[in-house]
């Protein structure tokens, strides 16, 4: 069976190391002449993506010898697709308003003394589950701007002990329920990561999602999504995080390891790989 593999960069800063091996490691794994290596821009929040860095993306990629089969997906101008599986959820009561803000979750979480996932992650008190149709409708009405959280128990209910296929470790089991009620739609952007990449991974034919192993710990989510939205299901690979001589995660407000100012500072494309490697 022919493979398809992506990259999905989001244009919030300059490429940097850590995704020229992303970039990379992902279309080696689509080596044979019937594979694929797709690219897709994860831009749905504009506050924090600018088009110089999608045009930075763009210009990295193909410095570094990259080349991918177009379209190129853009997240902004695919919102629809998003709304339309909220609808679905909807629909089957797997999602609820939510109106906290930051503050009011985060007083409730040390009120009721609630433990972050294993993952470090706050996770949602369940305040707003429990509001009445009535009560929702109310602050709709005086103008508040719900986001939409996914009813992981129910959701849960519904797919049992979550599997994916593990490109190198095979089957893994794992508990989505540790990340509780998640937001699927952000109340500015209508939309979130989880939701909008794991749709994506299915419009785009994704075989093989190829992604570093700080996502890892939220495959059991877009399994659980793909389930309950009837997506296909992809094989994973997690791979190595590139770190800085202190063990830090690369940054991309730091310019030091960005592919624009190595290029700038002349380095060929075989002295970066090499610089990569090194890393590893
Ligand atoms: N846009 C995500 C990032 O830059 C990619 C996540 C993924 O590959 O699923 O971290």
């Amino acid at each position: 069976m022919s493979r398809v593999t992506r990259f999905a960069p989001s244009p919030t800063g300059y490429l940097h190391l850590g995704h020229a091996y992303s970039a990379i490691f992902a279309q080696k794994l689509a080596k044979n002449a019937s594979d694929q290596f797709l690219l897709r821009i994860e831009d749905i929040d504009p506050t924090r993506c600018r088009k110089e860095f999608e045009q930075g993306i763009f210009a990295d990629l193909k410095w570094l010898g990259l080349d991918w089969l177009e379209p190129v997906r853009k997240q902004s101008e695919h919102l629809d697709d998003y709304s339309l599986a909220l609808a679905k959820l909807d629909e089957e009561n797997l999602i609820y308003p939510c109106f906290c803000t930051r503050a009011k979750i985060t007083e409730e979480i040390e009120r009721a003394g609630i433990a972050p996932s294993s993952y470090g992650e706050a996770v949602y008190p369940g305040i707003c589950k429990k509001l009445t149709a009535a009560e929702r409708e109310e602050l709709i009405e005086k103008g508040q701007v719900p986001a939409l959280r996914l009813d992981m128990a129910a959701a849960f209910r519904r797919t049992g002990v979550i599997e994916w296929k593990d490109h190198e470790k095979g089957k893994v089991r794992s508990d989505p329920r540790v990340h509780g009620d998640i937001v699927l739609a952000r109340k500015d952007i209508k939309t979130s990561y989880h939701l909008s990449a794991t749709i994506d991974d299915h419009l785009q034919g994704i075989t093989l999602v190829t992604r570093g192993e700080d996502l890892a710990g939220v495959t059991d989510i877009h399994r659980l999504l793909q389930e309950i939205l009837n997506l296909n299901e992809p094989e994973y690979r997690h791979h190595k995080i590139l770190k800085d001589k202190r063990g830090k995660k690369l940054s991309k407000r730091s310019s030091s390891t960005s592919i624009q100012s190595l290029r700038g500072a002349g380095y060929t494309q075989t002295e970066i790989i090499n610089m990569i490697k090194s890393m590893l």
